[in-house]
């Protein structure tokens, strides 16, 4: 069996030594040769060549996904040329557009912030004065790591993304913290769902995650697990899904956000689950029995690192971090460290949650170069 992954950064690369333990040929088109996942990368070209991305699923039995921005006209040339598509493009849609997915919530009965379609000054003044004031403004399409996401207060702080169509508005939500579900899917229906967790994000990116999310035993996981999965099967999602929630502080679960591919909130699977994530993908797509889905030991910290400042010497500081941090397992993704892009992750397992806490932060900042 061989998976072709369209897009090459750390998920596709992430996706390779479970492929290689599960005995899967792993195909991936990159976006050049020096892509994360290049060790897999059997083909260069952009996720919206239509020729470049039909020629390479020629050689696969499945093709599955780094990430969302393969184009709709795209996937339906490939479902048209007869390939598998996993998640197909019906999916997919509610990740890659925004609005696409609040309405699909709203139809579903799925809890939500409150939202509107914006396309001009006066109807974001009109959603600002019905709700406080204040609102967050996202663009539809293309937004990542909190690009595409501003807090504004007038219509005119989103003039310049107006000019380019219609936009997502949405209430302010205060929220006690954010939570992410992920569950995995396979074509024949099987579906499985791994604990609550919860993850910090700072200046719209993703820092830590600790999993399962403290505090969450009971009704927030069951909440957060039935949303997950009516939401898998209501969208006919195979493979892994990720759920983006906010914990509201007066006690409510609400969907912030879809990922149909392996998710940074799932990381600490690949040493704190039984079955990891990019392994779950995998057996999805290819409609396998999937692995099971609870906690090694009792509690999992993943720490994300990001780029700093000045980090030509990245490769400096690892036998240091190694040598000083012998528990926590080192992720590196193999990109050049810009400031504030992820460059890696690390995880530790264990029983004290102040102490795991503590030393992922220490090891992550001390690859960062912060420590
Ligand atoms: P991206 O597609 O860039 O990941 P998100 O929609 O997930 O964008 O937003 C990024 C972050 O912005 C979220 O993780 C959250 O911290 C904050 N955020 C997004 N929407 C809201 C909202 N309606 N209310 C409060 N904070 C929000």
């Amino acid at each position: 069996m061989r998976v072709g992954v369209i897009g090459g950064g750390q998920l596709a690369r992430m996706m390779v030594p479970a492929a290689v333990e599960l005995g899967i040929d792993i195909a991936v088109l990159g976006e050049g040769p020096d892509a994360s996942a290049r060790l897999a990368v059997t083909a260069i070209g952009a996720a919206g060549d239509a020729d470049a991305v039909l020629a390479f699923a020629r050689d696969v039995d499945v093709v599955t996904f780094d990430h969302e921005h393969v184009p709709q006209p795209v996937l339906a040339a490939l479902v048209e040329a007869g390939v598998a598509v996993r998640p197909g493009p019906g999916a997919l849609a509610h990740a890659q557009d925004k609005l696409v997915l609040r309405r699909r919530m709203d139809e579903l009965g799925v809890p939500q912030p409150v939202w509107a379609e914006v396309a001009d000054e006066a109807q974001l003044t009109a959603f600002l004065d019905a709700n406080g004031g204040r609102a967050i403004v996202k663009t539809p399409r293309g937004g990542y790591d909190g690009k595409g996401v501003r807090v504004v207060t007038t219509g005119a702080e989103a003039a310049d993304w107006l000019a380019d169509g219609p936009l997502l508005a949405e209430e302010v939500v205060d929220f006690r913290r954010e939570l992410a579900q992920q569950v995995a899917r396979r074509p024949s229906g099987e579906l499985v769902a791994w604990p609550l967790v919860e993850t910090v994000q700072g200046g719209g990116v993703c820092r830590e995650v600790i999993a399962p999310a403290p505090h969450s035993a009971g009704r927030i996981a069951d909440l957060a697990c039935d949303i997950a999965m009516t939401v898998a099967e209501a969208l006919d999602v195979t493979g892994v899904l990720a759920v983006e929630l906010f914990e509201t502080v007066d006690a409510r679960i609400l969907v912030n956000e879809l990922a149909m591919r392996p998710h940074n909130s799932g990381h600490w699977t690949i040493e704190g689950a039984t079955t990891s994530q990019f392994e779950q993908h995998l057996r999805a797509v290819l409609d396998l029995p999937l692995g099971a889905t609870g906690c090694r030991d009792p509690w999992s910290v993943m720490v994300n690192v990001l780029g700093g400042p000045e980090d030509g010497d990245l490769d400096s500081r690892v036998p240091g971090l190694l040598a000083e941090h012998p528990t926590a397992k080192l992720h590196l993704y193999g990109k050049a460290p810009r400031p504030g892009r992820k460059i890696g992750h690390v995880t530790v397992t264990g029983e004290d949650l102040d102490d795991l806490v503590f030393q992922a932060r220490a090891a992550s900042a001390r690859l960062s170069g912060t420590a």
